[in-house]
């Protein structure tokens, strides 16, 4: 819940021990030395910001209804099972966002099916009926796990990253998937996809998840039986045949990080470019509603988990389009509740 600075360039060197400074994270600023006029005023906005999140934690536990009645699922992205993690299980509809590969980027060594299973499982148990959407190993581009071994790209992003990488290791899919569907015997397990760029992938995937609920089954073993599979929209091409793939998938769920990335061809992670990388440029917000349309239409849920999802400008935009699904970090449900 600490909004944070990043990308201050050539701080270390800018920076003395022991000189006051002003970490204003909301405004994105960092002022060296201020004067006294500017310490109050900073102090003043730094009062301001903590009445103001105060009054806004009081909508945690609401439920968030339009003026129209319309219910706006709110559900959240984790990265684990620890205790801050699972936290706002009872402040929202579900998760909407499990990043899985964080379980694998914490160790030397790959997880075993086992402890995927237990970790997937906890989750899955502390959510009860409410869904969660697990999406599987989206590895590569800025993430790197130790235990991949990953080779070097010269554009990473662009390159074996999330499901191509898992195409490339169908042991390591296979262990993953066969964690999920068990640990989905306990829980409302969805599935997602991450970095589908059309059909092809899509298909090739499901195939393989297919094929480890049919081995499952060989051997007996209780798995998730209907569980929903379904996709992320980040790469334009599949937001593009949004109207073709709600025909197939289960649902989606849009990831605005990385459809913006590649739909403005900017580097997430390249601050030299980040006044290119707009979340509210129109061609994206085209792509966005192009997909919700779509969705709509073939009568698919379709959920917004990119940044975008908690963002308070871009959540009435959202609804507009008519998105009633968003997710986003438990720091920001009290906020979006509210609007
Ligand atoms: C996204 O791309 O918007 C997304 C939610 O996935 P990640 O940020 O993990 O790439
Ligand atoms: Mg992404």
């Amino acid at each position: 819940g600490l909004p944070a600075l990043l990308g201050v360039k050539d701080a270390m060197s800018i920076l003395h021990d022991g000189e006051t400074v002003i970490v204003d994270a909301v405004g994105g600023a960092l002022v060296t030395s201020p004067s006294p006029e500017e310490l109050a005023q900073a102090r003043t906005r730094a009062e301001n910001y903590r009445r103001k999140t105060q009054e806004t934690a009081l909508y945690l536990d609401k439920d968030p209804i339009l003026a129209d009645g319309g219910r706006i699922q709110i559900k959240l992205n984790i990265g684990g099972a620890g205790q801050e993690e699972l936290a706002g299980a009872k402040y929202s509809d579900g998760v909407g966002l499990f990043r899985t590969e964080f379980v694998y980027m914490s160790g030397q060594d790959l997880p075993s099916e086992e402890e995927q299973y237990k970790i997937y499982r906890k989750v899955l148990m502390e959510f009860g009926d409410k869904p969660v959407i697990l999406r599987t190993l989206d590895i590569g581009g800025d993430k790197q796990c130790a235990c991949l071994n990953l080779p070097c790209e010269e554009n990473p992003f662009l390159g074996k990253r999330a499901l191509r990488l898992c195409f490339d290791l169908p042991e390591v899919f296979h262990t993953q998937l066969r964690a999920a569907l068990r640990a989905g015997a306990h829980g409302n397990l969805w599935i997602m996809f991450p970095m589908v760029a059309g059909l092809d992938d899509w298909r090739r995937a499901k195939a393989m998840l297919d094929a480890a609920a049919a081995e499952l089954a060989a051997a007996g073993l209780a798995y998730a039986k209907d569980c929903k599979v379904g996709i992320m929209i980040e790469i334009p091409s599949v937001a593009l045949m949004a109207d073709v793939v709600a025909q197939e998938v289960d649902f989606a769920s849009i990831g605005t990080n990385d459809l913006c990335q590649y739909a403005l061809a900017v580097d997430r992670a390249n601050q030299t470019v980040c006044e290119y990388y707009q979340m509210y440029h129109p061609g994206l917000l085209r792509l966005i509603r192009f997909t919700a349309e779509a969705f709509k239409a073939a009568g698919k849920p379709l959920s917004v988990c990119g940044e975008m999802g908690g963002d308070p400008l871009a959540l009435p935009m959202l609804i507009g389009f008519g998105i009633y699904e968003v997710s986003m970090g438990l720091s920001a449900v009290a906020q979006s509740k509210k609007i």
